[in-house]
């Protein structure tokens, strides 16, 4: 057997390690007097013990480590299975179809940096007739399948979704009807909302079905003031208590994200100041266990960018910048006792998003698919309609299907690949070739985040 080249050790300031398995996510935790011992069943190289209770406690010590992916089948190449992991979840049929659909593009916000924006081509809410076609092409993508393996996830976006409730509710009606005539399993997911529009009534709604939501996903661009010259209501009123408010409402009847925007100039004490003015609020205690704060960044969604600033020339923080400051408010958030997520940082994943699956589309209000929310709208990402299906011939579309950060050399070198296998594929279409900005936040403070998670250092 060998070691697994995708260890990750990080030492403590008492010499203690702590070895993280990038295969399997396993960790272990290697006392200092101990840590010779850990290199020699590593080598291979532990004296046979004439004692055989040693010996076999050394044996299940072996298996266990052979079982956590600390050590390796000497015959096992690593890169080559997590390719083959790579491959097998971008082709499969054994998960769920998963969509991500705005119903409408319509906002009653107008924040300056957002996407929608760019989504020139989407004005306005779904048609009906757009409607059918999208029952239509989710019940066809179903219909091809074993009945078996028939199972749906579906989150909203927008726009704001729910800008046009009855535009909402007959497509959410369609498909929830269309997957049951089907046997299928329908799992509704997230709403992705600016929440100034939730109500208890409407509440009441979306938990059941036909839309079945479980989580609700409300963005803060910052402490109360800079939030309120950020994200403004068409109106021009501030709406950082209006969505706390809100968000103190929803947490009674789902699970609750708050992201937080971060733009080149965040700090810290920036993330202090969100979570004081929204305990200040009262929309969140310290005892809430579903409300989980976590960062966004904004980056460049143009394809005409360069990832310095976002479409509306907010700077954007360098990716390493950023994995530093998530660590950080991970720090701020433990400190004042709310949760927080960093995101994607320490699991073995298939595959860098859903992006790069065949089984996964988003799809805007006009019936365009394409296959990244941040994308949503855009004409250049464009990989299809729901009216004709994707096109194999759409160069849009091969981006996607034909990523592969197997080719790449940093990639292949990287001892990060298994927790992020090759990045966002978004961002490696469009930062400069070489750049780091698609690499997932976590590669940088892996170390730091662990002892972090596991000794709270
Ligand atoms: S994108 Fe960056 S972090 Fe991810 S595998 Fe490639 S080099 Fe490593
Ligand atoms: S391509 Fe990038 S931005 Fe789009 S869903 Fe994947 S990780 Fe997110």
């Amino acid at each position: 057997m060998q070691q697994s080249r995708y260890l990750t050790v990080a030492e403590r300031s008492n010499g203690d390690w702590l070895i993280h398995s990038g295969l399997s996510a396993a960790v272990l935790h290697v006392t200092r007097d101990k840590i010779a011992e850990f290199k020699a069943l590593c080598e291979g190289t532990v004296p046979t013990a004439t004692d055989p209770l040693l010996a076999l406690a050394y044996n299940r010590v072996i298996d266990s480590f052979h079982r956590a992916n600390i050590l390796i089948d000497d015959d096992v190449d690593e890169l080559r299975l997590i390719e083959s992991r790579f491959f097998k979840a971008r082709f499969s049929n054994t998960q769920p179809l998963m969509f991500t659909i705005a119903p409408t593009m319509r906002c009653n916000l107008a924040c300056s940096y957002c996407y929608a924006a760019e989504a020139t081509a989407c004005p306005s809410s779904m048609s009906q007739s757009t409607i059918q076609q999208v029952g239509n092409f989710i019940g066809n993508l179903l219909a091809a399948r074993p009945e078996h393996l028939r199972r749906i996830n579906v989150s909203w976006a927008g726009g704001e979704p729910l800008a046009d409730i009855p535009t909402f509710t007959s497509l959410a009606e369609e498909i929830f009807n269309k997957t049951e005539s089907l046997g299928a399993l329908y799992w509704g997911n997230g709403l992705v909302t600016n929440g100034t529009l939730l109500e208890e009534k409407l509440l009441n709604q979306l938990i059941v079905q036909p839309f079945k939501i479980r989580l609700i996903q409300l963005t803060l661009d910052g402490p109360r003031a800079l939030h309120d010259s950020r994200r403004i209501a068409l109106t021009k009123k501030p709406t950082f208590d209006l969505i706390c408010g809100k968000m103190a409402l929803a947490k009674q009847y789902v699970d609750i994200h708050v992201r937080v925007h971060v733009d080149a100039n965040f700090e810290p004490s920036r993330f202090q100041q969100v979570i004081d003015d929204v305990l200040q609020t009262g929309a969140v205690e310290t005892c809430d266990t579903n409300v989980t704060f976590h960062l966004g960044r904004l980056h460049c969604t143009s394809l005409s960018l360069n990832c310095q600033t976002t479409g509306s020339g907010i700077p954007v923080m360098s990716v390493d910048r950023y994995s530093a400051l998530e660590l950080e408010c991970a720090r701020v958030a433990k400190a004042a006792g709310v949760r927080f997520g960093m995101q994607d940082w320490a699991e073995p994943l298939d595959v860098p998003c859903g992006s790069v699956q065949e089984a996964n589309y988003v799809i805007d209000a006009e019936g365009n698919l394409g296959k990244c929310w941040e994308s949503m709208g855009m004409d250049k990402d464009t990989v299809g309609t729901v009216n004709c299906g994707p096109s194999f011939h759409c160069s849009a579309y091969h981006k996607w299907l034909d990523f592969n950060p197997f080719v790449r050399a940093t990639c292949r070198e990287c001892n990060y690949l298994p927790l992020c296998v090759g990045g966002c594929p978004l961002q490696a279409d469009r930062a400069p070739q070489g750049s780091c900005e698609s690499c997932k936040p976590g590669k940088f403070t892996l170390k730091e985040r662990l002892l972090f998670q596991h000794f709270g250092e």
